[in-house]
């Protein structure tokens, strides 16, 4: 097995990654550190929970300690799609820096905080800066920020990036930059839209994937439950308790659907908080902060504001609401068993929602047992359309398929 020694990393680095409790580099960190570190411009295929933040952390602390003399203009930015993320990633930067001998300066710049704040931050010093594309762009239009001396940037999940529309603002924020510098892609999949993005930001880039990666669906257990989509509480309430999950995130699909269903589980006696994306920032940190020290036991989120959240023993996740893609799916389970540990990952489904669900295993190449409750069970007569749905002759989808899953989605209230 390799060891953080053996990937070239600096003393300093090896203690802050002890202090982590990573004993070992996880499979996207072995493959991509190196590479980063040589300089090179990678594209890497890792999924959240793969160890990827640490995959280009990593090797561009270990490039700081020679260049931090004077500087104080960034010279690392990290473009995020969330601002969760951002603080994430920002975070990661300054534990895993603790042990430098010159520990370099991070700010995530982030909307739903002060500018002013930032600015004045920024006045004083910054070497790493880790932004969403909104407010760095509204700091660059300030004269707040200078982005001339970066030279390395890193777009972190980039398939998230382009799929929140924000296509625009990258060539804004790439336009800014010196040509000459490193350029780090990491997303969860490389889709044709995501290489081109690649293909046009990056020079010769390395392609990583890693094929014999945990993948979070891997480590975790998926457990499917049949369920009327009003007995849906009542059944995740049986399971919680019954079963003892501890921390678990449940995802709806709306943003009044996170409020009404937390404060349903309140009155029921559970500790549950609302995370959406209309809460105001420092709500949103604070939701987190409280998920996170465990006084919080449940939190309801939409896929938006739970992107980038890492709880350390996220023991369950559930789709109380079905994800629209299979993609998705795939993200939101990779929430909980992080890192190896194990993990389980809960759906609910009714005969609207059997269609959609289908077609999330057949993308994703899983087919789950649908288990049932005693006092939970599904009623009701399954619709005779459901045949055949999936487009399971061809490989097209015909437009057929594709109306079926339109209906199946609205059926689920998820468009
Ligand atoms: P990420 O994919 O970067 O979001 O990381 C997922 C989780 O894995 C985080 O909780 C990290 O702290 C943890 N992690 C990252 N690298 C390692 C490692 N080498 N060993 C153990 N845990 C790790």
């Amino acid at each position: 097995m390799t060891s953080f020694q053996s990937l070239g990393l600096p003393d300093s680095l090896l203690r802050s990654v002890q202090t982590q409790g990573w004993t070992a580099p996880t499979a996207i960190q072995t493959a991509a550190i190196p590479l980063v570190a040589k300089g090179f411009d990678v594209a890497a295929e890792a999924q959240t929970g793969s160890g990827k933040t640490g995959a280009f952390v990593l090797p561009i602390l270990s490039t700081v300690p020679e260049d931090l003399a004077a500087p104080h203009r960034p010279q690392t930015l990290v473009l995020a799609p969330t601002r969760e993320l951002a603080l994430q990633v920002a975070s990661v930067f300054k534990s895993l820096s603790l042990h430098l001998p010159v520990v370099p300066r991070v700010l995530a710049v982030i909307g739903g905080e002060s500018i002013d704040d930032q600015r004045a931050v920024l006045k004083d010093g910054v070497e790493v800066v880790v932004a969403t594309p909104g407010r760095l762009i509204d700091l660059v239009e300030r004269g707040a920020i200078e982005l001339d001396d970066v030279r390395v940037l890193v777009l972190d999940e980039a398939d998230k990036l382009l799929d929140l529309g924000f296509a625009d603002e990258l060539s804004d924020v790439i336009g800014e930059l010196p040509s000459e510098r490193q350029t780090l892609l990491f997303s969860a999949t490389l889709p044709p839209k995501v290489l081109g993005l690649a293909e046009r930001v990056l020079h010769e880039p390395v392609l990583v994937r890693i094929d014999d990666q945990i993948t979070p669906v891997e480590g975790i257990a998926q457990r499917v439950f049949q369920v009327d989509r009003n007995q849906r509480r009542g059944l995740l309430q049986h399971l919680v308790s019954t079963e003892e999950w501890g921390q678990t995130l449940v995802f709806v699909a709306t943003q009044r659907a996170t409020e009404n269903l937390a404060a349903k589980l309140r009155r029921a006696g559970h500790s549950a908080a609302a995370l959406h994306g209309g809460l105001e920032q420092p709500e949103r940190v604070w939701v987190l902060k409280q998920f996170r020290s465990g006084s919080t036991s449940m939190l309801i989120a939409t896929d938006i504001a739970a992107r980038g959240i890492d709880v350390p023993r996220l023991a369950a996740v559930v789709n109380f609401d079905l994800p629209r893609s299979p993609r998705d799916y795939v993200h939101r389970i990779g929430r909980t068993g992080r890192a190896g540990e194990s993990g389980l990952a809960v759906s609910f489904v009714d005969h609207d929602s059997e269609a959609h669900f289908r077609l999330i295993e057949k993308r994703a190449g899983i087919r789950l047992e649908r288990q049932s409750v005693s006092g939970f069970e599904l009623t009701g007569e399954a619709p005779a359309k459901e045949k055949g749905v999936g487009g399971v002759k061809g490989k097209r989808k015909s437009k057929k398929d594709k109306l079926r899953e339109k209906a199946a989605r609205e059926a689920a209230g998820e468009s």
